[in-house]
């Protein structure tokens, strides 16, 4: 063990406090450095991907992230429309779904590229507006009247 590394073992502890105090001056300090970078950043990035096995490593933390980001977006929006159905009332997540009041989903998914969630998780005030929660039960309710009264007005 080098005299440096064995010095931070000894001080851990208070490398850590220190490290969580600054953390707020810390996150300025790398924004800035970012901005002051971006092209050194973009370089570095790019042959970071060029070498082996790292366009893979790559994706599949983009896919992560992804994944991650979709469940906090779905979750606020959620959260915010009640977390039941508003038709009957069931509480049970695995068959809540979105709904869109009018039965605009398709245009809205055209016009949103299908982020429907990350969308109104950022408009919450138009969510409440255009989206409910419904069960898969009322949903396929509603889906089934809304044909019926159409047919009955063709
Ligand atoms: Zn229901």
């Amino acid at each position: 063990m080098s005299d440096k590394s064995e010095y931070y073992q000894n001080n851990k502890a208070k490398f850590k406090i220190n490290y969580d105090e600054h953390r707020e001056e810390r996150l300025i300090q790398n924004k800035i450095y970012r901005e002051n970078n971006k092209e050194r950043i973009k370089k570095y990035h790019k042959d970071w991907l060029n070498k082996p096995d790292n366009r893979v490593k790559w994706n599949a933390y983009q896919r992560q992230s992804m994944k991650k980001q979709y469940k906090q977006a779905k979750y606020t929006l959620f959260n915010f429309l009640g977390n039941k159905c508003t038709w009957c009332g069931i509480l049970d997540k695995r068959v809540l779904e979105l709904d869109h009041i009018k039965d605009d989903g398709e245009q809205d998914r055209a016009k949103l590229n299908g982020r429907i969630h990350f969308y109104y998780a950022k408009h919450l005030d138009e969510a409440k507006e255009k989206l409910q929660i419904l069960c898969c039960n009322c949903n396929r309710i509603k889906k089934y009247e809304r044909q019926t009264s159409s047919r009955h007005l063709t």
